[in-house]
């Protein structure tokens, strides 16, 4: 089984922007075991697009497109699909009561233009979009010859788009497989090392055909390890992943901070709430991006016990262990955390990260690393994966 992957916009072909949907869509093709033959880009067209379509479902049993869902003039991928069908479009209800709801939540009237994005060629299903207006569309094209090539059309936004692939597209294609009939993922997190160390660490586990499969991402620091097995049935791949994760986790140790969603705060406020701690922050050099961090963790519904997230000006040269205690008594805190200014010495940057509490005092010397907003974002997760390891380390639960 092979697959086309396609990408619409006419930002895409004049260099604006970089594709980059494709290429994160093949390599989840990949790890299904769907093999991507061939990558095309188009531009906002009618015409470019049928041609490119009509090409597409003859060489590829499977056809993955982003862009060109949207309510303006320029979004044409329903049409052309409709087009390329053969199929006139006829509005969902189901799809205009969600694209209607969207806006209701919001209090904004909806725009006639919006209504276009609840018409589907006559045989497809609608791809639900719980992050925006768009649906997408799955739909059986018919070849020349004979057989038909599934189509699933996807928004261009890079977020909608992933969690449109991994709710109805994932499940979808398992289904269509007669060869694999479940198909189980297991992702583990770390962090405090890079990719290329994390994987030195783990020498036979990241093979190509290794069964099951473990894969490798990066982002923002963070490395995601995950486990891809095929079986007869979820029980089947479940026994076949726990025995690779327990040779990661060994091979890891406290690298190894979470499973699946979980961010580096979730971890470490989880083992403040574990221990009953409660933790304040004093930030120079990360402008108080720990403390959102730890914010959005507690929105995502961590119960914790974060007092104060303060923010301090550049000019005040305080060190981190000061801050940390400053801060720490203050609130009453039972942990300080206090982040220091950058200091240049012979040309290398760097932030001293102070902790202070129960399981003693720490200072560490974070060197600044990374391009842009990485930069201070791994600083202020290298702050909060110390508050982790300290936490949890193993002091009696009590203060
Ligand atoms: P669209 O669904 O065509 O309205 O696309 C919405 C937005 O998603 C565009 O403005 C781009 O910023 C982004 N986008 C579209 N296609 C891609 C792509 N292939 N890779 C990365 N971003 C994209
Ligand atoms: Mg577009």
């Amino acid at each position: 089984m092979r697959a086309e992957v396609i990408a619409i916009g006419d930002e895409l072909t004049t260099g604006q922007r970089l594709d980059t949907n494709s290429q994160w869509i093949s390599r989840e093709l990949a790890v299904l075991g769907i093999e991507t033959a061939f990558h095309t880009t188009t531009t906002d067209s009618l015409d470019d697009g049928v041609a490119v379509f009509r090409t597409a479902v003859e060489r590829a049993e499977i056809v993955v497109v982003t862009g060109g869902l949207g309510p303006t003039a320029d979004d044409l991928t329903r049409d052309v699909l409709a087009a390329v069908a053969n199929e006139p479009l006829e509005v969902c209800p189901q799809a205009l009561a969600a694209v209607e709801a969207r806006f209701a939540k919001r209090a904004a009237p909806m725009p006639e233009s919006n209504r276009r994005q609840a018409m589907f060629p006559r045989t497809s299903r609608v791809i639900p979009n719980p992050e925006g207006t768009a649906p997408g569309i799955d739909i059986e094209i018919p070849r020349r010859a004979s057989g038909t090539s599934r189509v699933f059309a996807l928004p261009g936004v890079p977020a909608e788009m992933k969690t449109m692939w991994a709710a109805t597209v994932i499940p979808a294609l398992v289904a269509g497989r007669p060869d694999a009939a479940t198909i189980r993922f297991r992702r583990i997190k770390c962090f405090g090392a890079g990719e290329s160390a994390i994987e030195a660490m783990l020498p036979d586990l990241i093979r190509r055909g290794r069964d099951p499969l473990v894969g490798i991402t990066a982002h923002e620091a963070t490395i995601t390890l995950r486990i891809v097995a095929r079986g007869a049935d979820e029980a089947a791949c479940l026994a076949k992943i726990a025995p690779t994760e327990t040779l990661i986790r060994d091979a890891l140790g406290d690298l190894v901070y979470g499973v699946e969603d979980d961010e580096i705060e979730d971890a470490a406020l989880a083992a403040i709430a574990r221990g009953g701690w409660t933790l304040a922050t004093a930030e120079i050099a990360t402008c108080g991006q720990i403390a959102a961090l730890f914010a959005a963790a507690e929105a995502r519904g961590h119960q914790a016990g974060l007092r104060w997230g303060l923010v301090l000006p550049e000019s005040g040269a305080a060190a981190a262990l000061l801050l940390a205690e400053r801060v720490r008594q203050e609130t009453g805190a039972t942990h300080g955390l206090g982040v220091g200014p950058v200091r240049a010495i012979d040309g290398i940057e760097s932030i001293e990260i102070g902790l202070v509490g129960p399981q003693g005092v720490q200072l560490v010397e974070h060197r600044l690393g990374g391009a842009g907003t990485v930069r201070m974002s791994r600083a202020a997760k290298t702050a909060i994966d110390l508050v982790r390891k300290t936490v949890q380390s193993g002091v009696s639960a009590t203060p």
